[in-house]
């Protein structure tokens, strides 16, 4: 048993290794692909419950390596954010956003509000409000066409200083959702204090709407949650038509998700905004 205790020990030790030499590939090529532009953002429409009509659109990052193919930003966003890349990469995105609904606006496509993430340690950069200011400044982006998207747990590390920083933001005009919402571990007493327009229900929680009960139940309260606090809701992962149904019938605001459309490059959304206009 020792001697297999030991092999298992090696055997672990490979791995990680393993894993180690791989991020340490990957962050170099990060660094590469930041620097040569082989970063892509597509954008996914958000619709009106209500009417089916897209409102907005969030802005997700892509990674195509030249050699593993796409790379999930679940993997890279990570390394970018313990290598310090992330800072430049989150403003270029949030100057790529806000370039595009210049875009969208010179080609007659207005009111779409666009969602950009926010990575914890962007919330905590004394650079963002700058950042943000400069962006909206430089593609001349309104009040209210721009949110930012801030997870919970980016929030609970320091919430005094998250609700001086959103405050700032929010007097730039710029609306802000809290992301994955339910899936952290937030305190309901910090979100009567954020100054935040929309909480958006994560996926893990409509995914199973319609057979798990518990889950239904917990959306319906998130619902209802947002509506006594005056927060507008996006669903988020919205695939089936009895999905959306359940949640418009609970009075959700906003749905995304692939039964609408993926994520996709910019030129394809204008392209069906064309067939069905957005408001
Ligand atoms: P997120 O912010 O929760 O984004 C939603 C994710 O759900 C996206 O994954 C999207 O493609 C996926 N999704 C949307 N609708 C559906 C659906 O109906 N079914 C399923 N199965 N998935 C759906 P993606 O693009 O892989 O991004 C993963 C995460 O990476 C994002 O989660 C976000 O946390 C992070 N991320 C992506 N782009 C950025 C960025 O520009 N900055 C930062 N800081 N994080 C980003
Ligand atoms: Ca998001
Ligand atoms: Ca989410
Ligand atoms: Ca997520």
């Amino acid at each position: 048993a020792k001697a297999q205790g030991r092999n298992n020990v090696q055997f672990f030790t490979a791995e990680m290794n393993a894993a180690a030499a791989e991020r340490m590939e990957l962050e170099r090529d990060l660094h590469h692909a930041i620097a040569h532009q082989q970063l892509d953002v597509h954008y996914q429409p958000q619709v009106q419950a209500a009417s089916g009509r897209v409102c907005g659109v969030e802005a997700l990052l892509r990674w195509p390596h030249p050699t593993r193919g796409q790379v999930s930003p679940l993997k890279f966003i990570p390394i970018a954010e313990e290598s310090g890349l992330i800072e430049a990469l989150g403003a270029w995105v949030l100057r790529q956003a806000c370039q595009q609904v210049a875009h969208w606006k010179s080609i007659g496509i207005h009111g779409v509000r666009m969602a950009v993430n926010l990575s914890a340690h962007q919330l905590r950069s004394r650079q963002l409000v700058d950042t943000v200011r400069e962006a909206m400044h430089a593609h001349g982006v309104q009040a209210g066409e721009l949110e930012l998207e801030i997870t919970e747990s980016a929030v609970m590390k320091d919430p005094q200083a998250a609700i001086d920083t959103l405050q700032q933001l929010r007097d730039l005009g710029v609306h802000l959702a809290i992301d994955d919402f339910g899936t952290g571990y937030s305190s309901l007493a910090y979100l009567k204090l954020l100054p935040v327009d929309v909480l958006k229900i994560d996926r893990s929680f409509v995914k199973d709407i319609e057979t798990d009960r518990n889950d239904a139940a917990i959306c319906a309260s998130i619902l209802a949650l947002a509506k006594s606090l005056g927060l507008k809701v996006v669903a988020e992962g919205v695939e089936t038509a009895a999905q959306r149904d359940f949640l418009d019938s609970h009075g959700c605001d906003y749905l995304q998700g692939y039964f609408f459309a993926k994520p996709q490059p910019a030129a394809l959304c204008a392209e069906q905004w064309r067939q069905a206009p957005a408001l």
